[in-house]
């Protein structure tokens, strides 16, 4: 995790815009786009972005601290710590109702914790609403994918990039050009990353005709479109058929490797986490269990007992 695994189409630069606001320049894929950068309490101090010592750095990119979330009388996740370094691809294991899915929706603003902290590169995210924590680089994908089924795969990702001009009615009337060239912009964009995932055969399809594997792409390719730092992906593999699926784990690899997005995967097919992941955490009834290298994980007494006690078998399967 060197310097080599600093993203080469993830570039960021901070630049001062003529009303003397300070805004960010984020290029990927090819397209650069800018982003005020909102004057938020907690980042009051925060080192300017294009510091940050990505991979080699001592601030890990996710930080969970003493997260908790009670629904109703039933303590769902249970001051859980954790953290997630840059460039890794870090797997979120344990058995089902552990409290993963949880996780993720209070890490990504969609829930709001009952006690706990979540850090992102050091910033304080704790209860932002989602669409900041997504404009922040912290995207995730849900285990039932949310496509828009009326929308074609295309149009499901020039969704994605917040801001667009053609949004205020105004601008198509005042601003065409702008409007124009923006959406050309986008839809560039959209369609690389359809290519890279070989998806582009699907471009003028509805989404709610594809297959489960083929929305859970989408699903992969909808936080491409957002440039993301780090992509919290819950069971990319279930339900996907195995050709799917080592497109799938291939394009996690890839993405991590050339563009240094990290990864924090749930899963419950366990051989495909141990090959990809490193570290695996274990979540079990809503704490973490355990934290190490696969080989450690899969033998550890308590992370057997947990799957034993369980219907998935962590050993072999
Ligand atoms: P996992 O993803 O590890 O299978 P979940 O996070 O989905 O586990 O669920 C953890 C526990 O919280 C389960 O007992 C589940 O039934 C409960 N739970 C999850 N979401 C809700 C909700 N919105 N309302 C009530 N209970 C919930
Ligand atoms: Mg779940």
């Amino acid at each position: 995790m060197g310097a080599a695994r600093e993203p080469q189409a993830n570039r960021r630069a901070s630049i001062t815009d003529d009303a003397g606001r300070r805004a960010r320049v984020r290029t990927q894929f090819g397209v650069s786009t800018y982003e005020e950068v909102r004057p938020l309490a907690s980042t009051a101090s925060r080192r300017p972005q294009e510091q940050v010592v990505r991979g080699g750095s001592e601030t890990p990119l996710l930080s969970v601290q003493g997260l908790s979330k009670d629904f109703g009388g039933l303590r769902a996740v249970n001051a859980c710590s954790f953290s997630v370094s840059a460039g890794s691809i870090t797997g979120l294991i344990g058995p089902n109702g552990a409290g993963k899915s949880t996780l993720f929706g209070l890490v990504s603003g969609f829930l709001v914790p009952d006690e706990g902290r979540v850090f992102l590169d050091g910033d304080d995210i704790t209860a932002l609403p989602p669409h900041q924590v997504f404009g922040r680089g912290l995207c995730r994908t849900f285990q039932i994918p949310r496509e828009h089924g009326s929308l074609t795969v295309l149009e499901n990702l020039m969704l994605v990039p917040p801001n667009q001009l053609g949004e205020r009615f105004w601008n198509p009337v005042l601003r065409p050009g702008a409007v124009r060239r923006q959406e050309r912009e986008i839809r560039a964009k959209a369609m690389d990353v359809l290519e890279f995932l070989t998806l582009d055969h699907l471009r003028d399809e509805y989404a709610g005709t594809l297959s489960g594997g083929q929305k859970k792409l989408l699903e992969l390719a909808r936080t491409l479109m957002a440039d993301p730092r780090i992509v919290l992906l819950d069971e990319p593999a279930a339900g996907v058929n195995p050709s799917l699926m080592a497109r799938i784990r291939e394009n996690i690899v890839q993405l991590n490797r050339e563009r240094g997005i990290t990864f924090l995967l749930i899963e419950h097919d366990i051989p495909l986490v141990m090959g990809l992941c490193d570290p695996v955490i274990v979540m079990n009834q809503g704490t973490k269990l355990a934290e190490g290298p696969p080989a450690s994980v899969r033998s550890d007494p308590r992370v057997l007992e947990a799957y034993l006690g369980g219907q998935h078998g962590v050993a072999e399967r």
